[in-house]
């Protein structure tokens, strides 16, 4: 890949950025498909996230944000899809020829995706169990909602967060488990961890899936080059379970899609990832 006077350059925008793996997968799918574009990751205050979004649309580019400004991103945007309104976050923005700047929540469609592939096909129909209610629990609940679950059991640490995403988010389909002990002898045909829980190696898991009396199928938002201890828990009770790897790809391959508009390599972005995932 040569890049020139012409190349569109796209961000990575959030603190810290460094350990990203972003940059490999997005730059594997540009030179895959050919596309004049470089992605750079670059760390970047609360306060310089206006000029960086708005300079880079301006310029023909665009980029992804991520921690901690996917929210204050979402309310400098002057168009926002609808995972963007549903969910009050963005990390994906690009520009038009008007100089506005647009936005998306691909968390959404990545999850989305992840779990139609890990099930074969949409939740439509299913009793989820959803731990967590930060931006990747918000992400994960619209994601089940579209994709026609019938109910979600939300459990948070904060049980007022719970709630308040169950009710924005979640409407009719949502309610929220004010403990642990009242998960016990329920049945779920998938549990998703969205805390942070696994994120550092000797982290606990956020549920012993033993007191369930069924869990279907258990998916990790998290992942880490370790197995998660979600994960692990879940294969220790019999339970088919999967990382947040293939979210992580799937939600850079509908980044992606906006920016290029075509379709993402989707196998080429999941070696990248492997490559780092296992370095
Ligand atoms: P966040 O907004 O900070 O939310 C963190 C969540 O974890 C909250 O629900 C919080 O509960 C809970 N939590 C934190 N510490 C806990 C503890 N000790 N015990 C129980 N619950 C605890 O973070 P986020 O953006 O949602 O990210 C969560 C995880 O998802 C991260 O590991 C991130 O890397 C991952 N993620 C993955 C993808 C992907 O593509 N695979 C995308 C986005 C995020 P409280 O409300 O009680 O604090």
């Amino acid at each position: 890949m040569t890049v020139t006077a012409g190349t569109r350059v796209l961000a990575l925008l959030g603190d810290p950025v460094a350990h990203s793996a972003s940059p490999m997968i997005q730059n594997a799918a540009f030179q895959r498909t050919g596309v004049d574009g470089v992605y750079v990751a670059v760390r970047c205050a609360a306060d310089d996230l206006i000029g960086f979004m708005k300079g880079l649309a301006r310029a023909g580019g665009g980029g992804n944000v991520t921690l901690p400004h996917k929210e204050k991103a979402a309310s400098l945007l002057d168009q926002r899809t609808e995972a963007v309104r549903r969910t009050g976050a963005c990390n994906t923005f690009w520009g038009d020829e008007a100089g506005r700047l647009h936005g998306d929540n691909t968390d959404v469609a990545g999850f989305r995706r992840a779990v139609r592939g890990f099930l074969g096909r949409d939740p439509k129909g299913a009793r989820v169990l959803l731990l967590g209610a930060g931006g990747a629990a918000r992400a994960a609940l619209l994601g089940l909602v579209e994709g026609g679950v019938d109910e979600v059991l939300v459990y948070n640490r904060t049980q007022e967060r719970a709630r308040a995403i169950a009710r924005r988010i979640g409407g009719d389909r949502a309610r929220v488990a004010a403990s642990l002990r009242a998960l016990e002898g329920e049945d779920f045909d998938l549990v998703v961890n969205a805390t942070r829980l696994g994120l550092e190696p000797s982290d606990p898991t956020p549920l012993d899936l033993a007191v369930l009396q069924r869990a279907g199928a258990a998916m990790d938002v998290v992942y880490g080059r370790h197995v998660t201890a979600f994960v692990a828990s879940a294969k220790a009770a019999g339970v088919r379970a999967t990382d947040g790897l293939e979210m992580l790809v799937q939600q850079g391959a509908a980044s992606f899609e906006r920016w290029w508009g075509t379709d993402a390599p989707i196998d080429d972005m999941r070696r990248a990832i492997e490559a780092v995932a296992v370095a």
